[in-house]
């Protein structure tokens, strides 16, 4: 009999049937009591203007205090939740938690600040996301201007027409929709072609191979010129030194986000970074 050994092995258990039945049933149980508790939150890591050296957003990270295992991150239970079904009730309590964000500092917020969370594709084009915003919509639209969400390309992928849909919806409320991880799947082009983008956020293993070849440079400034012709704000992600940040502002791309400028950081952290109104070189 497999025993689970040490933290965070739980969740990658490989167990028969009935074992593996009662290990997701623990973590559905340990999910539904974590939001009731509040063991679920929000960070947020700051989007710099690469132009302007200014926070111009910030994307919302999902983080688990999980009582048992400690401080786990995303990628240890998003696949969990996905397996058993869960992704859209995270999906709805992220955004009323980015929401609630973008309520209580509406003051402090430029007329441009956008708020990207990450929406799975189970959540995406599910009825019950979309009539939350649709309330939003109805009696405080003007908070929705500061709302992106985040798709990737398997969203895309896994249901072409009701993506499209959803698309179209949101752009008619005044929400914003990114296309994450650019880069990473197959069809990439086609899509940004086929659906109306806000923003393109290029994978961090673009910006991570910066240094290694010239080819990289032309891909990525291939990319950030037929965004820009497209209308497209790109967003390299993944910024890590000194150098690709200043690569990527000579490659004229829009905004960035990395280590080397904010690690994501707490709400109070962020609301106070606005205020400082740093400037990043
Ligand atoms: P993502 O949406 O592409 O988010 C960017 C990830 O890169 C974050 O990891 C962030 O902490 C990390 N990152 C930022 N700057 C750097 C850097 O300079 N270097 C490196 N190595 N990493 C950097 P995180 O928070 O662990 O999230 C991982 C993924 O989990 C996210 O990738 C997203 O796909 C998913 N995710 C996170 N939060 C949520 C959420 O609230 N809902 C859903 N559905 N998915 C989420
Ligand atoms: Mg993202
Ligand atoms: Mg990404
Ligand atoms: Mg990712």
């Amino acid at each position: 009999r497999a025993k689970l050994n040490g933290r965070n092995q739980a969740f990658y258990y490989e167990a028969s049937d009935e074992e593996s039945y009662s290990a997701s049933y623990r973590l559905e149980r340990d999910f539904l009591s974590a939001i009731a508790q509040e063991d679920l939150y929000l960070v947020f890591q700051p989007i710099i203007d690469l132009k302007l050296g200014k926070i111009c957003s910030a994307e919302a990270l999902i983080r688990w205090h999980h009582h048992e295992h400690g401080l786990l991150a995303p990628d240890l239970f998003l696949p969990e939740l996905h397996r058993s079904g869960y992704l859209p009730d995270l999906d709805i309590y992220v955004f009323e938690k980015a929401m609630a964000f973008i309520t209580a500092h509406k003051a402090q917020l430029g007329d441009d600040f956008c708020l990207n969370i990450n929406i799975s594709g189970q959540g995406f084009s599910e009825p019950k996301l979309m009539e939350k915003i649709q309330h939003y919509y109805q009696y405080s639209s003007h908070l929705l201007s500061h709302l992106c969400i985040e798709i990737t390309e398997q969203t895309i992928v896994d249901n072409v027409e009701a993506t499209q849909k959803t698309i179209e919806q949101l752009h008619t409320m005044g929400v914003k929709v990114a296309l994450d991880d650019f880069g990473t799947g197959y069809s990439s082009l086609s899509y940004i072609n086929h659906f109306t983008f806000n923003i393109l956020k290029i994978d961090r293993s673009f910006i991570n191979n910066l240094i290694k070849g010239p080819n990289n440079t032309i891909i990525l400034e291939t990319i950030i010129q037929l965004s820009k012709s497209l209308g497209i704000k790109t967003v390299a992600e993944g910024i890590e030194t000194q150098s690709q940040f200043n690569s990527l502002k000579q490659l004229n791309c829009d905004k960035g986000q990395g280590y080397y400028m904010v690690k994501p950081v707490t709400s109070k952290e962020l609301a106070q970074l606005l205020i400082e109104n740093k400037q990043f070189n």
